[in-house]
């Protein structure tokens, strides 16, 4: 199966996997990764949700997290971002270089991550615009919040239209935009997204893949963390699977599209027919 197979038109990964806009800036990146997460535990109480989870993503990449409901992959980000705290219980995170585990919020924020949590946390009583000036609130570089400002009415065009309109009046789509859009205003390096197709009907799902693979391939790098495995590995170059906080598979993501584990799990691709002719899917007991 090919990573850029089926109807979709998404921007076409070329040979070697990436794009030649990526392939470009790549070059000018230098090696390393931008951030390491090593063998973190996190505990909600006394459960243990992540248990001893290591991930890494390099620069200019989109890295994705795929896994079932309740594995862990939202709490992969909280524990990243510093939203949980005294978290994580174990393990080290480092970004560019510095050690962030148990830092506050707007510390990591300031170093340059922005997280979009799920379903589209926009502030309903504020306007769109008010909404994206929230996104900049640490930063005081007036000049270069404008061209962030019209960097991302670039991607979303919609957002100037509705720019005095209050957040909790948008539609579904337009609050998933503006919740991206407000991510993209602190300007990250890395900027982490939960479930972004969450709800959407597929034509907009679509459209929100396209432009965070526009967002990746203008210098921005990508963690992901999707359900909808099939779209997330057609943009992403690298994936971990997620299961009741462990990874149990990491891999390039051609690799995992020929993985008979993902396609089972993730990608719907059938084992079975019954005798009346309807698609069976197999659930396996256990990774491989
Ligand atoms: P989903 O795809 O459904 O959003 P997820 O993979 O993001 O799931 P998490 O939300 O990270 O999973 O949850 C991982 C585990 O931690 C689950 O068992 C969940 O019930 C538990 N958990 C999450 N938040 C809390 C909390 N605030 N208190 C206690 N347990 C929690």
């Amino acid at each position: 199966m090919s990573r850029t197979g089926g109807k979709s038109d998404l921007p076409k990964k070329e040979k070697n996997g990436q794009s030649s806009n990526k392939m470009k800036s790549n070059a000018l990146k230098a090696s390393g990764a931008l951030l390491d997460v090593s063998n973190i535990e996190t505990l909600y109480g006394k459960i243990t949700a992540l248990k001893g989870v290591s991930i890494s993503v390099k620069e200019g990449d989109i890295v994705t997290i795929l896994g079932a409901n309740g594995a862990g992959k939202t709490t992969v980000l909280k524990t990243i971002i510093g939203l949980l705290d005294d978290q994580p219980e174990k393990g080290k995170i480092v970004f560019k270089g510095k050690n962030i585990e148990r830092k506050k919020a707007d510390h990591v924020v300031s170093l340059g991550i922005s997280y979009v949590p799920e379903g589209r946390e926009v502030f309903p009583e504020l306007t769109v615009k008010e909404n994206l000036k929230m996104g900049s609130y640490i930063r005081s570089d007036k000049e270069e919040i404008a061209k962030d400002y019209d960097r991302v009415i670039r991607y979303f065009p919609i957002l100037e239209e509705r720019a005095k309109q209050l957040a909790g009046t948008l539609s579904g789509g337009e609050q998933q935009m503006l919740a991206i859009a407000r991510g993209l205003m602190s300007r990250p390096k890395l900027l982490m997204l939960d479930e972004p197709s969450l709800g959407l009907a597929p034509i907009l799902v679509k459209e929100i893949f396209n432009i965070i693979k526009t967002i990746n391939d203008e210098g921005t790098t990508i963690l992901l963390v999707e359900q909808n495995a099939n779209m997330a590995l057609k943009i992403a170059d690298f994936g971990y699977v997620l299961e009741t906080g462990r990874i149990v598979l990491s891999d390039t993501t051609e690799n995992l599209m020929e993985n008979d584990d993902v396609k089972e799990f993730y990608l719907g691709v059938a084992k079975e027919e019954s005798v009346k002719g309807y698609k069976r899917y197999k659930r396996k007991k256990r990774w491989r």
